[in-house]
Formats: C-alpha cells, structure tokens, sequence
C-alpha cells in the first residue's frame, strides 16, 4: 500500500476507485483507495482520504470488494455450452463458430473473467477472435489452438491429430509459429469423444517428452490433458507445466495414487481442476456426477499435499459450463475445503503466475487495471463473486451491474 497523500500535480488521466474491502491477490485489506492511470495501476492508498478535486472518482459503495479479474486458465469459446457442444461444431462453419466464440467471451468478460487461456479451439479460431477482438471489449485470450491428439483420439474433430515425435514436433512449431500461449496435448481419451477411452494413454512417454521440449524451446507453455493415473504421471515426468483435470479416472471411479501426487508436488506440476456447475443446470450424466464427491476429496487433499492447484471451468462442453461458470468452479473448491481466500488467489495471482502473467492477478502499482468488484466479501463467502456491481479492462469499466 503506498502512501496516503496524492501529488497535487497529479496528470490529467488519472482516476480513483474507492471500496470498502480490496483483495490484492494474495491478502485482503479494508477500506481502500485505487488509482489508476490510462490501463494501469498507478498507485493502491489505503483508506478513502480526500484526493485532489480535478480526480474523478467511482465508489462502489458501502460492502463493496475490489480484486483483481479472475483468470480462466481452462476454457473452451469454440464450444457453445449446448446439449451436444461437438456435434454443434461439426455442423458450423468458421464464421459461425467465430460468432459464438465472441459471445462466449462477452460472456465471461461480464462475469469479471479479464483473461481466458483457450485450452483447445478449431482452425485456431481463438487466436482470430484475439486478433479481432476490439480492445478492451472481450477478456486478454491466450489460445492453444487445436489439442494434440491421436488419430481418432480425443476432439480430433477439432484438427489437431498427429501422431509419433516428428509429427508432434512440427505440430508445436505451428502453434508457435501462429503465435499460440500453449501446447495442449490430449495425453489420456476423454469423455466427451466417442471411441476414446479416458482411462488409457494415448501417446508414449517419449511423445509425451518431444512435445513438452518443442513447446519450451519455443517459449511455449505445455498443458497435459490427462484423467487415469497413468497419463497423469506420464505427463509430469514428460515436464508439462500443468496437467488437466488430472482426476484419477478409473473404468468405474476415482482412485487417487499418492506417489503420483507427491511427484506433482516435488516439480511443482500444477493440476488444473476442472469442478463446478452453474447451479440450476440440467443433470450431468451419471459416469460424472457420480464421480464428484470423489473429485472433491482429490482436490482437497492435493491442496494438502502441497500441489499447485489451478481452477479451470472446461466452459463449453455442456449446458452445466457455460463461459461465465469460473465462480462456481471457485464455490466448488470452497465446497472441497479450500479457504475462500485461497480460492480467489489460486483464481488470479497463482493463475497469473502459472500462465506467465507478471502484470495480471494481482493489484499494485504498475499493473493492469483488470479488476472485478463485487458487493459482499469474497474473502469470506465466495458466492459473493456472483453479485458483480463493476468489471475494469485495462482501466476501463466494460461492465456495470444495471
Ligand atoms: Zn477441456
């Protein structure tokens, strides 16, 4: 927190925001006063202390928390979060598709989600709708283009499968050379793919390692679906930086192997969950519902065990994840036994971290004006997060509760 007094000299630009509690992205603090300058932080005072009268103000009232956005490290804006998300993909075309990702993107922007990693479009459509997008009207979009994945693998409907080192190899280079985030690669089958089997790998470990290579010696991150134990492990000891879901699927359940998540752990692999469902949604099907409190559990004690847990809503790929379902991914957490304090910062400052986003996730001098205030204290009761009074895109008000 920076000093009370404001420069009488102040430049022009120059605007404040107060609110009665701020989370930084690590801790949270009372009353306080935030400048901004054009689409940065220029300072965080603590209080709510008389400023030079040439500086417009937004108070967001009484019981309001300022945060900094959410980062979606997870998402999908090519899936329209319908009953049959692929089938709907295979039948539009790329200008089709293109529209339902801006809207999908709006979406999540409204809900105070300022970045979203796109962990698998087709025809690298999210990094058209970055290319596109006008400014500060949709989140920052990280894309990987379309998932690495065998033949007939998992979503190679979205055109991404290659199979054997050099195939694997030059499929990275493309995904750098269009200017992707991230590699991500289907290590395990899926669910929602018919003919993939999700508790089986789908590539070797020497695959598994030439694509992880490739991606880092092109600056690219490396992201590992992977849902049987196998896989997973296979992932970490390859050197992804994150593996997916990493749920423990077996034929019939979830059974977590404690060696597996200690090597997570000791290399520092972050697991991205991928929990949580817009409340009032139709039933999932039974091979996942039944699943969740066991995913629960896993999540909580990889927590414990010291693994770096991310929060990835897997938006898209029903009716149940809609683009903007990130807070009720965090409510899941909280429901496993995550403080909600620490959901909000696995949500923003670690997210950012893992994503390489040194100017995101966090409120402090200097950094991006991405910011979300809600009325309540999330801090305290994550479902706050749901009553969004404001969202800031690079310092400038994009949504505002009606
Ligand atoms: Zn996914």
């Amino acid at each position: 927190m920076g000093k009370i007094a404001v420069s009488a000299s102040a430049p022009e630009t120059l605007r404040a925001i107060r609110t009665d509690r701020l989370f930084d992205g690590e801790r949270a603090y009372g009353p306080s006063t935030v400048l901004l300058s054009g689409p940065t932080v220029e300072d965080v005072l603590p209080g709510h202390g008389p400023l030079p009268a040439h500086i417009p103000v937004s108070d967001h009232g009484p019981g309001s928390c300022l945060l900094p956005g959410l980062i979606d490290p997870h998402t999908h804006l090519c899936l329209n979060a319908g009953s049959a998300p692929f089938a709907h993909l295979e039948r539009s075309d790329d200008a089709a598709v293109l529209g339902d990702a801006g809207q999908a993107a709006a979406r999540a922007l409204r809900a105070g989600i300022t970045t979203v990693r796109d962990l698998g479009d087709r025809s690298f459509l999210g990094l058209t709708l970055e290319h596109k997008g006008n400014g500060a009207q949709l989140p920052e979009i990280l894309a990987a283009g379309p998932p690495l994945t065998s033949i007939g693998g998992h979503c190679h409907s979205m055109g991404g499968a290659a199979e054997g080192q050099d195939a694997l190899r030059a499929g990275v280079r493309e995904r750098s050379r269009r200017g992707c985030h991230t590699v991500k690669v289907m290590a395990s089958g899926g669910m929602l793919t018919s003919g993939s089997r999700p508790f089986l790998p789908q590539f070797t470990a020497t695959e598994l390692r030439s694509v992880v290579v490739e991606s880092h010696r092109h600056g690219l991150l490396a992201a590992a679906h992977a849902h049987d134990d196998r896989s997973i492990l296979m992932a970490v000891r390859a050197g992804f930086d994150s593996v997916e879901h990493a749920d423990f699927f077996t034929a019939d359940g979830v059974a977590p192997n404690p060696a597996t998540i200690a090597a997570m752990a000791e290399r520092g692999t972050y697991a991205c969950i991928t929990l949580g469902e817009r409340p009032g949604a139709p039933p999932l099907p039974d091979s996942i519902s039944r699943r969740l409190p066991a995913i629960a559990a896993l999540t909580r004690l990889m927590h414990e065990e010291g693994v770096p847990l991310l929060a990835g809503s897997d938006a898209g790929i029903g009716p149940s994840k809609p683009h903007d379902v990130l807070p009720h991914t965090l409510a899941a957490f909280v429901a496993a036994g995550i403080r909600p304090a620490q959901a909000l910062h696995i949500a923003t400052l670690r997210a950012a971290t893992a994503l390489r986003l040194p100017r995101k996730g966090r409120i402090a001098p200097g950094l991006h004006a991405d910011l979300l205030a809600v009325a309540g204290d999330p801090t305290q009761d994550i479902r706050a997060l749901s009553n969004v009074l404001a969202v800031y895109r690079g310092g400038i008000v994009v949504h505002r509760a009606s």
